[in-house]
Formats: C-alpha cells, sequence, structure tokens
C-alpha cells in the first residue's frame, strides 16, 4: 500500500482539478494523497469531498514558498535571487485558520503589485510598457517576468529574453523588484497555528553544495520548529533520499515523500514514488500528537 504527499492541483499550477485528484490517485493504485498546492488552502474543500466519494485516506495540506536567505550564513543579501528554494509543506492543515489566510492574503497581494512595479520602474526608464500588454501577452498563465520580457522584446526594446533579464527584470537589473517573501519561520509558524506539521520539501533544490552546510540549515529550521524532511521526491536521486534520511534521523525529524505530481504541466506521474503508506501513518499520528498536546 502506497501514498503520494506532494501534488497539485488547478488551485496552484497543476493541470488537475482539486476533485479529481482523489480519484486519479485511487486509480494510480494509492491508499493516501496529499494535496499541497502552492501558497493556497483554496483546493482543500472540493479535494476532501472528494476523498469521500472516491474512499481514499486525504490529507490537507499547503506548499509555502519562504525566503532561503536565513540558509545561507555566508550570503550577502544583494545576492539573495541567486540562492536556492525554500518550500515548506504543511500536512493536515485546518485550512482556513486565520493566521495562514493572512499569509496567503499577503502573498497573493505581493504577488499582484510587483508586475505593476516593475512596469513603473521600466516606464521610469522611458519604456511604452503597459500592464495590459503583459496581461494579454500571459494568456491567462500565472503573469510573471517573462511575459514583460517579451513584451519589451516585441516593442524593440530588448533583442532577447535573456537581454530582458541580464539588463531589468533579473535580480541585478535595473527595474527589479524584490519579491516579498515569507521567512522561514513565518511559514513554520503559519503551518503550526493552522494544527499543522511543517516539513522542508525537495531539500535538494536549497542549492547548498555541501553535508555540512545542509546539516547546519536544517538544523536551524529544526530550531524553529520543523517536524520533517521530504526526503523522496521526484528530484532526488538514491543516494539524496538516504542521506537526507540519515539526517532526519540524526535530528529526530520526520521522513515524508512524494511526486510533486503537477498533472500534464510535467511528466511525474502521481504515486511515482512508490510512497509506503506508514509514512502516511506516522504523519497522522505525529498530527495527533500535536493536537492533542
Ligand atoms: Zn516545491
Ligand atoms: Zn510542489
Amino acid at each position: 500500500m502506497y501514498c503520494d504527499l506532494h501534488t497539485h492541483s488547478t488551485a496552484s499550477d497543476g493541470t488537475d482539478a482539486p476533485g479529481d485528484l482523489p480519484r486519479l490517485a485511487k486509480q494510480a493504485g494509492l491508499s493516501a494523497i496529499a494535496l499541497t498546492d502552492h501558497d493556497t488552502t483554496a483546493g482543500i474543500a472540493e479535494f476532501l469531498d472528494a476523498a469521500k466519494h472516491a474512499r481514499i485516506k486525504a490529507v490537507p495540506g499547503i506548499e509555502l514558498s519562504a525566503d532561503p536567505a536565513i540558509l545561507h550564513t555566508d550570503s550577502d543579501p544583494e545576492q539573495a535571487p541567486r540562492l536556492g528554494t525554500l518550500h515548506i509543506l504543511g500536512y493536515f492543515i485546518q485550512p482556513d485558520a486565520p493566521h495562514l489566510a493572512e499569509v496567503q492574503a499577503r502573498l497573493h497581494e505581493a504577488r499582484e503589485q510587483r508586475n505593476p512595479q516593475m512596469i513603473a520602474r521600466l516606464n521610469e526608464l522611458g519604456m511604452d510598457i503597459h500592464y495590459d500588454e503583459v496581461i494579454e501577452i500571459a494568456d491567462g498563465h500565472i503573469v510573471g517576468r517573462p511575459h514583460i520580457g517579451q513584451v519589451m522584446m516585441q516593442k524593440g526594446y530588448v533583442k532577447s529574453i535573456h537581454e530582458a533579464f541580464s539588463r531589468y527584470l533579473g535580480g541585478q537589473g535595473e527595474a527589479y523588484v524584490r519579491k516579498d517573501r515569507l521567512s522561514a519561520e513565518e511559514a513554520i509558524d503559519a503551518i503550526h497555528e493552522a494544527d499543522g506539521l511543517a516539513v522542508l520539501a525537495h531539500p535538494t533544490q536549497l542549492g547548498l553544495d555541501s553535508a555540512s552546510k545542509l546539516e547546519h540549515a536544517v538544523a536551524r529550521l529544526k530550531a524553529l520548529g520543523l517536524d520533517g524532511i521530504e526526503t523522496r521526491h521526484s528530484d532526488h536521486s538514491p543516494r539524496d533520499t538516504e542521506r537526507f534520511a540519515t539526517l532526519a534521523g540524526k535530528l529526530a525529524l520526520k521522513v515524508t515523500g512524494g511526486s510533486d505530481y503537477h498533472g500534464s504541466r510535467k511528466t511525474l506521474a502521481l504515486g511515482s514514488q512508490k510512497i509506503p503508506l506508514a509514512v502516511y501513518e506516522e504523519l497522522l499520528q505525529a498530527h495527533r500528537q500535536r493536537i492533542s498536546a
């Protein structure tokens, strides 16, 4: 019996509706599935309802993006855009917990404001670019810097997307606006206040190049209350999984795993990580201990 504890739906950047995932998981032979959309719990109600009908165990979850800067003790904040990715998974969360709702609203607002702010800077630099044009080129997708770059290219302000990033939109660019990010502590606290367990997602993406830096980083997260590490993930080699499991043992952290399924957007299949159901059961146990404490 297997589970998949890392999946995305159309509530974030997946291609399957949250209400379809339980049935698809069942078809893939799974006994439990977690929904972990990026920075939103919007799909959870539909997901849990569908899971009841499909008779599959379901975990309400989230995947919060946090600022990786604290993990790179030797780095200069100006270099932050070059740092890796810090994602914190929340499991067994109350989807409408007030603090978690606040965090989602803040991240949503930051995303909404950042693109217009960058466009305003390009306008100040003399470029005639409007947000409407960028929205049009994004064609229904989440608007991002590549779309701004495309408009710049179409209008002849740059010769390539690469140039748009290196001169204007990249971390060192003239029109760059930093993302308002959650700190790791805020992400972990928001998950805990929603009765959830906080788990470090895909540690390979932290971009830490040595075992000692990784251990230092995970120990810092543990000091902030981290409950577990996602040891098995589609990006991890068997060797990665082994070293993360060793680290989890050393720091007394739970282990989790999942495919990071995104539907047809990526080629990873639901359930492809073959995570034993016992991983789900141990997590559930830890959650119960947490709420009864
Ligand atoms: Zn992630
Ligand atoms: Zn993910």
